[in-house]
């Protein structure tokens, strides 16, 4: 990374390191809207307004934005993002597994729970070498995650359609995160799930269900034909704002069966707080011989980067890339279906 950045471009860093540490929301969506703001100045706008000292004058700019956006500008490196940058780890190095992946199968936009709207997502997704993202945000029940209705849905499909002109040849495949429900059915219609190239099917309510209803349960979304990948399989969390979370208990040879059965790839989450599933479970789907997605489940773009929590897990279990679906590319991966 270059000293010297564009002041947008500041901005986004500042924002994509405090992603990547696990920052909450809240905290980056100054320096996102910042660089918004930015994007939509008149030519010449900046330079005045930093000449004349106006710049918080403009909405959702306020001291901090603008002492970064003032030295950017000046063409030094903002002490905030200098600040940031000695703080974190270095960037993730691309080796093994982490280097063979191409894709992310599991990510959220603003449409639904996430930080960022889907172009920054995507954009977020190439720079870091990645040459396509899967969008799947939240199905309509998840009303706390502001999940997708029909057409909602429908809407969201036409400006991907749309940012897919724009950004080709990175391409942002269709999806969602379709809630399993009690009995095991989805929480989309079918018709439209069958439209999506992505199908991310994850229980997020009643995970105490008693080991034989949710083994059922997971194994009727499992073998729905529209499911490509079974998301976080036991709901287990580890830590952060939403507390800790024990594992949901289920028939695991059954489950993890099923998907070998059906061709549905078994989710290596990456989101620290996840970690799912577990390395035993992990270890036993490996063993099993099933496809696995290695995902990041990302609710912002820095958490695009956490890919690697996932591959070191996977090559620990013995998986080579021949077994992970985000090797492919898009084309490949779309023909899978
Ligand atoms: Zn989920
Ligand atoms: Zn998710």
């Amino acid at each position: 990374m270059s000293a010297q950045v564009e002041p947008a471009e500041a901005l986004r860093q500042i924002a994509f390191q405090l992603e990547r540490s696990g920052a909450p929301t809240y905290r980056v969506r100054a320096f996102r809207n910042a660089a918004e703001v930015l994007d939509g100045l008149k030519p010449g706008e900046l330079d005045k307004r930093i000449a004349a000292g106006t710049l918080e004058a403009l909405k959702g700019i306020g001291s901090t934005t603008a002492e970064v956006i003032t030295q950017a500008a000046a063409g030094e490196q903002p002490g905030y993002l200098a600040r940031l940058l000695d703080e974190q780890p270095p960037p993730t190095e691309r080796t093994g597994l982490l280097a063979a992946l191409r894709g992310d199968c599991h990510t959220h936009s603003d449409w639904s729970d996430g930080g960022s709207p889907p172009r920054e997502m995507a954009e977020a997704a190439r720079a870091l070498g990645h040459e396509w993202i899967a969008l799947t945000d939240h199905s309509p029940r998840l009303t706390v995650a502001n999940g997708l209705s029909a057409e909602r849905l429908r809407d969201q499909l036409e400006l991907i359609d749309a940012l897919n002109g724009e950004l080709a040849p990175f391409r942002i495949l269709t999806g969602i995160e379709v809630d399993i429900l009690d009995d095991g059915s989805l929480d989309q219609r079918e018709d439209l799930l069958g439209r999506l190239d992505v199908v991310v099917a994850s229980v997020h309510s009643k995970l105490r269900m008693p080991a034989g209803p949710m083994t059922k349960r997971m194994m009727a979304a499992v073998r729905n034909p529209n499911v490509d990948v079974l998301g976080h399989c036991t709901g287990r969390l580890l830590s952060g704002g939403r507390g800790r979370r024990p594992e949901s208990t289920f028939d695991a040879r059954a489950v993890f069966g099923a998907c070998l059965a059906e061709g549905v790839a078994v989710e290596i989450n990456c989101r620290p707080e996840r970690r799912d599933p577990p390395t035993k479970l992990l270890r036993l789907a490996a063993a099993m011989g099933c496809l696995f997605a290695i995902d990041t489940d990302a609710h912002a773009p820095g958490q695009l980067d956490w890919q690697g929590n996932g591959t070191s897990r996977a090559e620990d279990a013995g998986l080579t890339a021949d077994r992970v679906i985000n090797t492919a590319t898009a084309d490949d991966f779309l023909a899978r279906r």
